[in-house]
């Protein structure tokens, strides 16, 4: 793969890395600050589907973390944006929407196929609220 290309999502991954970890801040802020001030304004039902939705968030977020650091180990490694099956490239496309994709998207579809799996397939709820 280009090593301008590599560099560039190397520094989309770091921001995103940046803006993961400011959401994953202001999201524990959040929920220290609303605790008492909720109560009143919030039945029980309220209060549980508020933190529910905020767990969910963060799990997301955890996820999303996970996929950037795997994929910046890669970079490192020069091993990113390489189909660990048939050593083809994947495209700048698809590691766009999945950094950490390991697979191109022929060897994708045959494992799908095999497996049954959609693990790779659809891009993650929150990445699309990012943008
Ligand atoms: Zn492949």
């Amino acid at each position: 793969m280009n090593p301008k290309t590599v560099s560039q999502l190397k520094s989309e991954l770091l921001t995103k890395r940046e803006t993961l970890l400011n959401l994953q801040a202001l999201n524990k802020k959040s929920a220290m600050e609303d605790d008492s001030s909720m109560k009143d304004v919030m039945d029980r039902s309220d209060v549980e589907e508020a933190w529910f939705a905020k767990e969910r968030m963060s799990q997301h977020w955890k996820v999303e973390l996970r996929q950037i650091d795997t994929s910046l180990q890669r970079i490192e490694a020069g091993t990113f944006g390489v189909c660990e099956e048939c050593d083809d490239e994947i495209p700048v496309k698809r590691l766009r929407v999945r950094p950490d994709a390991n697979l191109c998207l022929n060897c994708q579809e045959a494992h799908e196929k095999e497996t049954g799996s959609t693990r790779m397939s659809s891009p993650s709820p929150s990445l699309q609220l990012l943008h």
